[in-house]
Formats: structure tokens, sequence, C-alpha cells
């Protein structure tokens, strides 16, 4: 028997899990203000899904899709992406003649690719992202651009590497794939066996492709900006300069493709090095994609986004120290001093958890000692220290953790005393919507 986790999948727990949630959540948050609104689509779809809106020639389709058979004889696949099953979700729902347009949707989960697990490279992993549909222009482009930006910056980063390229309308694109074909065709002997496929598939795909040697013919290749018609040209100049209006740093990159085949004008993406040292890999991928939604059977209509991969992000936070201050301690350990207290402090637990604080309290009888202990590991800003005597009287000790100091409390006052103790060190607590000042001022 083999009882081990899958290879290339996690068991997430503790403060990485907390981690994974604060990236999503500061993304889904940045999301909103740019008036992008949830959406949730299957992790399964029928294989075809991908197939079509992933394109036959990515590296995704032809190798890394968890594909099976179901027990109805259906091809189906467990989402490797989330674009094509957005897509998918707006034609089959019609949103695209039900709802305003742009249609703007934000998506966050796992997907679940096989690849060779590395650093920053899983099978199962979590993305967020955006889509951003049924508007051609070069303001979308940029506006979701600029959302990644605004969502790393407020989760810390400071030093970040766009790298921006265009990849032309369906012309320019027919003209430089006739041009780059011809060009490796005259090199392809010397080239890894993927790109042996990927010359008849899409010769754009050996641009990224990432063995070394077959990266030094690549440098030689032709370039997308010497193809491009003066309409996709226009539109990638008003695209940068937009991003130069709100002073965004970007690298032109020729040689950026992209792994998806649906991509049209404008592709980007974002890099970082960790402060260890480390580079995870690419930790934000996007782009336009003119043909998609008319692929999936929809209407002819345009797209733009992007997606992060959610445990790159966390990773290089964490060599960043930027999670240092990221809470999972709790507010109260509520202590019951002798069995008979048990109901009691079982009780004053749940009143001060209906008032919001993050209460625990032992569910059977416990030393005295092992309560401070339990209280001092799970971070607790105060204990409330609940003995019969006392209670008797209606009264509880109510002590700071931090300060030591303690004071008695009135219990028929309860709520009241809680929220003027945790007033009174508001500021110092160190909650999460504090966490990108404290940051920033570390960083001056
Ligand atoms: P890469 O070039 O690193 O393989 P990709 O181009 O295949 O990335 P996308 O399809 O653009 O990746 O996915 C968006 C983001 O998801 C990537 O930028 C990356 O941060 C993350 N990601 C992709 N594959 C994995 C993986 N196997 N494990 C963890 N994160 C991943
Ligand atoms: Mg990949």
């Amino acid at each position: 028997m083999d009882y081990s986790s899958v290879k290339g999948t996690h068991d997430v727990y503790g403060k990485d899990a907390v981690a994974l949630d604060y990236v999503a959540s500061v993304m889904k948050a940045v999301a909103e203000l740019y008036g992008f609104h949830e959406m949730n689509t299957p992790v399964l779809e029928y294989t075809d899904v991908f197939a079509r809106g992933t394109g036959e020639g990515s590296d995704i389709v032809r190798k890394e899709m968890y594909t099976f058979l179901d027990k109805g004889n259906r091809s189906v696949t467990m989402r490797p992406e989330f674009t094509a099953g957005i897509v998918r979700s707006v034609v089959s729902n019609k949103l695209y003649a039900t709802e305003d347009l742009p249609l703007k949707y934000y998506y966050s989960g796992p997907a679940f690719r096989y690849e060779r697990p590395q650093l920053g490279r899983y099978r199962q992993f979590n993305q967020f992202g955006v889509e951003e549909l049924g508007l051609d222009s070069a303001r979308a482009d940029a506006e979701v651009i600029l959302l990644a930006m605004q969502g790393f910056y407020m989760l810390g980063f400071k030093k970040l590497s766009l790298k921006i390229n265009t990849l032309g309308d369906d012309d320019s694109r027919r003209r430089y794939k006739e041009a780059l074909k011809a060009y490796f065709s005259e090199h392809i002997d010397e080239m890894c066996a993927d790109c042996h496929e990927r010359l008849n598939l899409n010769p754009l795909r050996i641009l990224d492709c990432k063995v070394e040697g077959d990266q030094e013919i690549a440098k030689g290749a032709p370039k997308m900006k010497d193809y491009l018609s003066d309409a996709s040209d226009k539109r990638f100049y008003e695209t940068l300069s937009i991003l130069n209006d709100f002073e965004i740093e970007y690298e032109i990159d020729d040689n950026l493709v992209r792994g998806l085949d649906y991509y049209s004008e404008v592709v980007f993406e974002i890099h970082a090095i960790s402060e260890e040292g480390h580079d995870y890999g690419a930790i934000c991928g996007g782009g336009h994609y003119g043909g998609l939604v008319k692929a999936l059977g929809g209407p002819e209509m345009p797209g733009v986004g992007f997606a992060i991969g959610i445990e790159r992000v966390a990773s290089l936070m964490k060599d960043n120290h930027l999670l240092d201050s990221l809470e999972t301690g709790i507010d109260l350990y509520v202590m019951p001093v002798g069995e008979e207290m048990l109901d009691e402090a079982f009780q004053l637990t749940m009143g001060a958890r209906q008032l919001g604080y993050k209460t625990e309290t032992p569910l059977s009888p416990m030393k005295f000692g092992a309560m401070f202990k339990k209280a001092e590991r799970r971070g607790a800003k105060f204990a409330l220290i609940v003995g019969e005597e006392e209670v008797e009287r209606g009264v509880a000790q109510l002590k700071n953790l931090l300060t030591k100091e303690q004071f008695e409390i009135s219990l028929d006052k309860y709520e009241e005393e809680l929220d003027k103790a945790f007033a009174s060190i508001e500021g110092d607590d160190g909650h999460h919507h504090h966490h990108n000042e404290e940051n920033e001022e570390e960083g001056e």
C-alpha cells in the first residue's frame, strides 16, 4: 500500500496556509478596486475545452494535462489553467449577451499540470487571475497590467521585472511565423525533439524553449517588430505609453511569446529574484487574446487577462520577509482554574468569539502552568483567568500577556470590558490591514 501524497502535490497548513490565503485575498481586493468580480468554474471540463482553448501547440496540451475517461467514457481534464474554462462559461451562459461589456472576472483556486516537480513547479498549484472580455482596446490591456502591478505592490514587493512584447494581429503573426519557420528550418537538426514538433505546430513556441542551446539559436531569429502591422505597432505603443503615464517600468523582450496558443497583441510576464537569490520562475503571465472566444463557439470577441502563481509569490514573499508580520495567533485565551470552571470558561469563550475575538479555551482540565505555555505558544494577547471564588463575586482576571499587567473585570460588563482592553492595545497588534504600512516603513 502506498499512502504517501501524490508526487508534486502538497499538504498546506500553518503559516503556509495563511500565506497562500493572504496572497489571494490581497489580489482579490485589488481586483475589486478595478471593478472585477469573482467567477468560479469547475475543476473538471471536457478535454476539448482545454485542447481548443489552450491550444494544440502548447506545452500544456501536448504533455501536461491530467486527462482521463469518466465512467460514462467521456474524456475530461482537470483544469491546467483557468482562461479556457472562464471563456467556456461566458459562451455557455451567453454572458456576452446578458451582461454589460466588458465582462470582468477574477478567479482563484487550484490548477493541475503533469510537470517535473522542482522549485516553484508543482503538479497541483494555485492560481489567481483576471479576465476582461469584450473590449478591444490598448487601455483594457494596460488596465490588467496595472492591476497586477498594484497587487504586487500591495503585497509589499518593491523590485519587479515586467517583460512585455507584442505578437501583433493575425496578419502580422502569420508573416512572422513564416519567417520563423524559414529560419528555424535551417537549424532544426541541432534542436531538441520538442522544437521539431513545435516547428510544424507553432514555430512561435520555439522562442520560449527552455533548452540552452535552443535559446542561443532563438537569439538569432527574426524579430516580431519587423513583421508588425501599423495598427498593431500603434496599439503596442499606446499600451506602453499608459504604463509610462503611471511610471511602471518595463523591459521589451523580443522573445517573449508565452505558452498558450491563443495570444495576440500584447503579452507580458512578471519576474522577481528573491533576497535569498532564488528564482522561482515567472510569478505572473498574461496577454491579449483575440480569437479565443470564437474558437470556443462564441462571438468574435477579444479578451485580456493574466494568471499569477500563488505559491511562487508566497515563496518570494517568505524569502523577502514580507510574511513575517502575518498573524496566525489568537486574541484571547480563557483559563478555567479547576475542572468546575470549564463550563464557565466555555461560556466566556463563546461570548468573546461572538464579539469577534479569536478565542480559545481548554475543553478538558489543564494545569495552570500548561495553560500559560499554551497561551504564549498561540500568541494570545490577553488571558482571562476564571476562578471559582471570583466568578461568585461576578469578576475575573484579565491579563495583558505582553506587559504582564493584570486587572479585574466585571463579568456583568464583560463585552464592554473586553472591547476596552483590546482598544487599549489597538495599533500595536499587527492586524492584517496594517501589514503593508509596516513593510513600507521598514523599507525606507
Ligand atoms: P512557466 O514558464 O514557469 O512554465 P507558464 O507560462 O507555463 O510558466 P502560465 O500558464 O502563464 O505559466 O501560468 C501562470 C503562472 O502560474 C506562472 O507565471 C507561474 O507563476 C504559475 N505556474 C505555472 N505553472 C506552475 C507550476 N507547475 N507550479 C507552480 N506554479 C506554476
Ligand atoms: Mg509551464
